[in-house]
């Protein structure tokens, strides 16, 4: 099974018909069909790494000030106790079982992906105990998954900066938030995993990624990457000008 990386942006992209969720809904159809999705989650932090549970896990609306149809939307996906032990039993049981719905941050990406919500969805939360290299180490630790067909789905944004970005949702992207998507894009490319590991030392990182929860299930989809693999690009584009809706999975 491929590890992916989704960039998420809006929840209006539950409801949009636009390039990005065009893009979910052709990958949908060419992925090999998972087991499960397990989708570490930009928008679930925690102390100490956690995983759904639940059999039937309930949508989240972890967004305030939207649209009232976007909070009618349901993605009644299971979820599965199985895969939850799995991922406990492949980090040796530092990622521990939580009773928790799933955010935005799967259900509507998915959506696009799996539109009849058939295919068993977890989440994994950020552990922000963690350090950058933590963070990889642990996603290293899920490659077993893969293994048993269960799909890893990183899903946050490369750049994802919400101070600056225009309300437009097409609006023309930041020159600063093109260089840095750029340079992940192209480090991405060529593996050089400690670069994007150490990405706070690049001149941009901070507006970039004013907070680090967006760009960390990056790491995640990193780790997984096998020796023999390179990386296919499944999206790229900007939203709202400032935050890179840039996609890829491994091959
Ligand atoms: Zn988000």
């Amino acid at each position: 099974m491929p590890a992916l990386f989704v960039g998420h942006g809006s929840p209006l992209n539950c409801v949009a018909d636009n390039a990005f969720t065009r893009d979910m809904r052709r990958l949908g159809g060419a992925l090999p069909r998972p087991a499960a999705v397990v989708c570490v989650s930009a928008h679930w932090q925690t102390s100490g790494p956690f995983v759904t549970a639940g059999a039937r896990p309930e949508t989240i609306y972890d967004f305030y000030g939207f649209p009232p149809e976007l909070y009618e939307v349901t993605y009644p996906a299971s979820g599965s106790p199985e895969v939850a032990a799995l991922v406990v039993e492949a980090t040796g049981g530092v990622v521990r079982p939580a009773d928790r719905g799933i955010d935005h941050a799967a259900w509507m990406v998915l959506r696009n992906v799996f539109p009849e919500a058939d295919v068993p969805v977890l989440e994994m939360s950020l552990d922000l105990t963690l350090d950058e290299r933590g963070h990889y180490e642990l996603g290293r630790r899920l490659a077993t998954l893969r293994e048993q067909d269960v799909l890893v789905m990183g899903s946050g944004n490369v750049v994802h900066n919400l101070y600056e970005i225009d309300w437009a949702q097409d609006a023309a992207p930041a020159d600063w938030a093109i260089v840095f998507d750029a340079w992940v894009r192209d480090a991405v490319a060529a593996r050089r995993h400690d670069e994007l590991i150490g990405y706070l030392a690049h001149p941009l990182a901070r507006r970039a990624a004013p907070t680090a929860e967006h760009y960390l299930p990056l790491l995640y989809t990193l780790a997984l990457q096998d020796d023999g693999e390179r990386i296919e690009t499944v999206h790229e584009s900007f939203q709202h000008a400032t935050v890179s809706m840039r996609s890829f999975m491994t091959v």
